[in-house]
């Protein structure tokens, strides 16, 4: 990533249309070979206080919150064109910054994130801003109109392991909705998105709709979230931090859009086919490391297909190809720090204290890098921690289940519910026992397949709110009702415009 020179390339943060930059600034590690990739300016509170105070000039202005929604939309096709143009050098810089195989980046991190951008310019132009109606039951003809009004100032705050494609899940609403936005990467994991900025900005989007603030959590973050002139919270992270961000936010009653942990349950049917669901479990848990919340990370087996599954399993896992993400046939890459690396090795070591077999470890490669290779514990039973826990990491719990009802139990003994799968031959069953999971996703005989077109989020502790799907604007909107009483005006266009087929006011 460095120029000719041999420079490291500089990311500033882009607050009212200007790029600011810091003396203090923070490195951007590869995880695979620990070197510095990029550097980026540090933020403080007072750049949040600043990127704050400018998306509220911006919506004062009124420019973008009164730009039809098809114009909003063209700009906001005008950035997909630009990313799209830029695709290979975005999964490059995924790639050296978060440790995200190269296939991966391609597919999920870069392609969804263009094409989620896509779709909220598209759910611009065929969303109802404005529902006219009459009033029914009232003494003189009046007619009601349903407005959805942008919120005003809106923040994100999104984690590392999906940098730029949960920036999209709220910067895309935000947008499309007519709301300025401020929003905070993870301090790791920066540059894709300062590199949308920059597509934006040369877009057109104009200065203070979009700013992007680089810093602390517990300093920036911290400040969005209990800003008073934030009308709107968006996090993606943990439960842990997720509670903060909402007792923060709670001060001065904003509206909130949590999307927390997971850990998913993936119940295998007895009709399943093993080969299938045997590769699709390992996708599952192994997707990006692990590091995914929506990872299915307990495996829960019947009896009758038990032995037979985790021999595939293994068998499989032993084909997996850990190693430099950058290589376009490595399955695994790197776990994004250290201290994650070492979180994940105390679960791996916890497993075992606590009972469950150690069935299968991968090897990983020599020198540098933070490496956890896939892992496969058996004997896992409900109550031990790495059952209950989010590991974050290449690690398969495997459970078993007599009947389908213990598995359904199974499944929903856990704080979260942000997704699960079902695998089985007839789709009846599969779907009523999905009908019984206390999850905000359930893919029958798939995973990981998240579309924007259907909303994404979790029941229990795994969140508040959803994001994507038709409804993802109605969590940037302010919903208004207007009355109008026909009979006191002469104002036939009005009268037409709401209730064309209405008798004419006395
Ligand atoms: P994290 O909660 O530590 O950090 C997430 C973001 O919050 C970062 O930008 C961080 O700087 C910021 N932050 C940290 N402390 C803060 C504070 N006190 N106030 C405000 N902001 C603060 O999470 P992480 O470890 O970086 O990410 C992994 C977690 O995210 C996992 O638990 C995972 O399940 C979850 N996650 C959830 C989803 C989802 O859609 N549900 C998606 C991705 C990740």
């Amino acid at each position: 990533m460095s120029d000719a020179t041999g420079a490291l390339p500089h990311y500033r943060m882009y607050i009212d249309g200007d790029w600011i930059d810091t003396e203090d600034r923070f490195e951007i590690i590869n995880p695979a070979s620990e070197k510095s990739v990029a550097t980026a300016a540090r933020g403080t509170v007072g750049h949040a206080d600043q990127a704050v105070a400018a998306a509220l000039r911006a919506h004062r202005r009124g420019e973008w919150r009164d730009t039809p929604p098809e114009e909003r939309a063209a700009i906001m096709s005008r950035i997909v064109e630009l990313l799209s143009e830029r695709m290979d050098e975005l999964v490059e810089l995924h790639v050296a910054e978060n440790g995200v195989t190269v296939r991966q980046a391609m597919a999920f991190h870069v392609g969804y994130a263009i094409s989620h951008l896509q779709y909220f310019a598209d759910l611009a132009r065929t969303y109802a801003f404005e529902t006219p109606g009459p009033v029914l039951g009232y003494p003189t003809t009046a007619a009601g109109v349903v407005r959805r009004e942008p919120i005003g100032v809106v923040a994100g705050i999104v984690p590392w392991n999906f940098p730029l494609l949960l920036a999209v899940w709220k910067l895309g609403p935000a947008l499309a909705a007519g709301n300025c936005i401020v929003i905070k990467p993870d301090e790791k994991t920066p540059a894709t998105l300062l590199e949308l900025a920059k597509a934006a900005e040369e877009a057109g989007l104009p200065r203070g709709v979009l700013n992007v603030v680089t810093g602390a959590g517990a300093e920036v973050g911290a400040r969005l979230a209990a800003h008073p002139d934030v009308r709107k919270i968006a996090f993606t992270g943990s439960t842990a931090v997720g509670r903060e961000v909402a007792r923060l936010a709670a001060d001065n009653v904003k509206r909130v859009t949590l999307e927390l942990g997971g850990k998913g349950p993936n119940i295998v049917l007895p009709d399943a086919d093993v080969e299938t669901a045997a590769d699709a479990a390992l996708f599952a848990c192994c997707l990006y490391q692990g590091q995914a919340c929506e990872a299915g990370t307990r495996l829960l087996l019947p009896d009758s297909l038990h032995d037979e599954f985790v021999a595939k399993l293994i068998a499989r896992a032993q084909s997996i190809r850990v190693g430099d993400p950058a290589d376009f046939d490595t399955d695994v890459g790197p776990i994004i720090s250290a201290r994650q690396k070492i979180r994940i090795a105390e679960y791996i070591e916890l497993g075992q204290t606590e009972g469950a077999k150690l069935a299968f470890q991968g090897t990983v490669p020599d020198g540098p890098g933070h490496w956890i290779a896939p892992t496969i514990f058996t004997g896992v039973t409900n109550d031990m921690r790495i059952a209950r826990e989010e590991v974050f990491g290449p690690v398969l719990c495997v459970l078993r289940y007599s009947t389908v009802d213990e598995a359904v139990a199974i499944a929903n003994d856990t704080e979260y519910g942000l997704s699960a799968g079902v695998w089985g031959e007839d789709i009846d069953t599969a779907l009523e026992v999905a009908g019984r999971i206390e999850s905000g996703t359930v893919w029958i005989n798939d995973w990981h397949m998240v579309n924007a077109q259907y909303p994404f989020g979790g029941y229990k502790q795994s969140g508040v709110g959803r994001e994507l799907g038709p409804h993802a604007l109605d969590e940037y909107t302010e919903e208004k009702f207007v009355h109008i009483d026909l009979s006191r005006s002469r104002d036939r266009r009005v009268y037409d415009l709401v209730v064309p087929r209405a008798e004419e006011p006395s």
